[in-house]
């Protein structure tokens, strides 16, 4: 039995990943969170009598075999959640519609109708296989990149090396795999590109083709969770509760020092007083270029400020509406060519019908996100134009929202931006959705867990394996298992 003391700066899914996992395993967890709420990225908001999911809105890797499922039935949690057989619609610039469904033959048909020279059946297969070789030696992740012996021994046994051909296409760009017929195809190449956006923060001419695998696939996984995305969150919290550990919501961590063998964490709680605990070991859940700020004098030199290597921000809307018809399926993809929401698409989510905790019956939530330029929204507050931005977003997403979706009375419309992020999640300059992988940011070059700390680990979006709610979930997994010396996902 162990009783080591753990201290997990930020409450966003990788730190109660990691602090529920570890309190399982008999860890002493003590968790700071900086927000009112835990889920970061995937936390919520109450305006009224609506419940609105602040950032992410789809959840995906509760498939068997798949990192939410396992870490849900290791812990015995269960989350109120449907999967969907319909997870999305894809409305593309000249008003066609491209019915995603988790059936992938029954997406083949669609595209078969709307791209007949392309073999789709032979394209989406080839996805899917590669996707789910990835998924079987995911837990090789945890020996990667190798640091030692064991590590080698673990990637070189047989399982892992009959899938060696997948490192392959981490290096390859994904656009030099697609077949002529797609790449030729500006509309197809359109649908490929915004839904690899919304997944792995790449386009096609940037993402490794391993990744735009898992990129184009997920929908085939998605579910409904709910109350929202922070129902798992929240029950991620209470299971560390329960398991003896601490959550302190509102506590915020302003330095990180050395404490004879041990780290010790200094902050200030709600009641703007400092607080100070010691730990065995400290794990930041914080970006890359926030864990830095934890460090004064020796110790920052251990932390370089890393670059920002093509992060993105987003730009969010949150209301209400009210139809005599709910809007299903629950998720839309609508592709705008707009030099306002420069990035080419809006991806529009909608609270189930029958989900009381978030709307009152016959109403739904709508949380609208893009991705933008960080730096955009710095320069309009610096020129002062700011909220005049704001207020053209605002005005612009419901007038999309009123072209597409007919007869739905809307609420008061709010709009977030990279500044708002940064004030709710403490992100640098607001950068979410994490590092994204591409070519630059590669499985070699992507930051790691370990630091030059002893006993300081780091997890979350913007270090290995990264990305989503599942990414960083699987990053959890992998530091569970090097700290309790087993490995979660074979
Ligand atoms: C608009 C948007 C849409 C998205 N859509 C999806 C989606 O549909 N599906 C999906 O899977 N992913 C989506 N994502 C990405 C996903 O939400 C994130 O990748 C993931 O939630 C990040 O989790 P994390 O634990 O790494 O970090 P975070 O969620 O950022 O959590 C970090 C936590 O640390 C806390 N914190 C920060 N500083 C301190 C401090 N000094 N002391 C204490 N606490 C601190 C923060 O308050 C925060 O709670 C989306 C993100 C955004 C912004």
């Amino acid at each position: 039995m162990t009783s080591k003391q753990i201290i997990i700066i930020g409450g966003g899914y990788a730190g109660l990943s990691l602090g529920a996992l570890l309190a399982h395993h008999n860890y002493q967890v003590t968790m700071y969170e900086a927000h009112t709420y835990v889920g970061g990225c995937a936390s919520y908001f109450k305006r009224h009598k609506f419940k609105f999911d602040a950032g992410a809105t789809t959840l995906s890797g509760l498939g068997t075999g798949r990192p939410l499922r396992i870490l849900c039935d290791q812990l015995n949690i269960s989350l109120p959640s449907i999967k969907l057989d319909h997870p999305m619609r894809i409305h593309l610039t000249d008003n066609t519609i491209i019915e995603r469904f988790a059936d992938l033959d029954k997406f083949i048909e669609v595209l078969d109708n709307e791209f007949p020279k392309v073999d789709n059946k032979a394209f989406w297969y080839g996805l899917k296989e590669r996707e789910e070789n990835l998924w079987s030696v995911l837990g090789a992740g945890q020996h990667f990149p190798p640091k030692s012996i064991k590590d080698i021994s673990k990637l070189l046994r047989p399982k892992v090396l009959a899938k060696a051909p997948l490192g392959l296409w981490a290096f390859t760009p994904f656009i030099k795999t697609l077949p002529k017929g797609i790449r030729n195809n500006p509309r197809y190449m359109d649908l490929i590109n915004q839904q690899l956006l919304i997944s792995t923060q790449s386009l096609a001419s940037e993402v490794p083709a391993l990744l735009a695998a898992m990129g184009l696939i997920y929908p085939d996984d998605m579910h409904y969770s709910f109350g929202g995305m922070a129902s798992l969150a929240e029950a991620l919290s209470d299971f560390i509760i329960q398991k003896g550990g601490e959550v302190h919501k509102r506590h915020r961590v302003i330095e990180v020092k050395e404490s004879g063998l041990r780290l010790k964490v200094h902050g200030i709680n709600p009641t703007k007083k400092p607080f100070e605990k010691e730990a065995d070991i400290v794990v930041s859940n914080l970006t890359i270029w926030d864990t830095p700020k934890l460090f004064k004098g020796d110790l920052k030199q251990l932390f370089p400020m890393p670059k920002e290597r093509s992060a993105w921000g987003a730009i969010t809307a949150y209301f209400s509406i009210k139809g005599e018809k709910s809007v299903s399926p629950l998720y839309h993809q609508i592709h705008i060519k707009d030099e306002l929401l420069g990035n080419g698409s809006l991806f529009f989510s909608f609270s189930h019908p029958d989900d009381s905790e978030r709307a009152p019956l016959g109403h739904q939530t709508v949380t609208v996100s893009t991705h933008t330029q960080s730096d955009h929204w710095q320069q309009f507050f610096e020129n002062g134009d700011y909220e005049e931005n704001k207020e053209r977003i605002r005005k612009r997403i419901l007038e999309i929202f009123n072209q597409k979706f007919l007869n739905y009375e809307t609420g008061k419309v709010e709009v977030g931006t990279p500044h708002t992020f940064e004030r709710f999640t403490s992100r640098h300059k607001g950068l979410v959705g994490g590092l994204p992988h591409n070519l630059r940011n590669n499985i070699l070059t992507f930051p790691e867990q370990r630091t030059p700390l002893d006993g300081f680990y780091q997890i979350g979006d913007t270090t290995f394996p990264g990305q989503g709610i599942v990414g960083v979930t699987t990053g959890a997994f992998l530091l569970a298992g090097k700290l309790l010396g087993k490995n979660f996902l074979e």
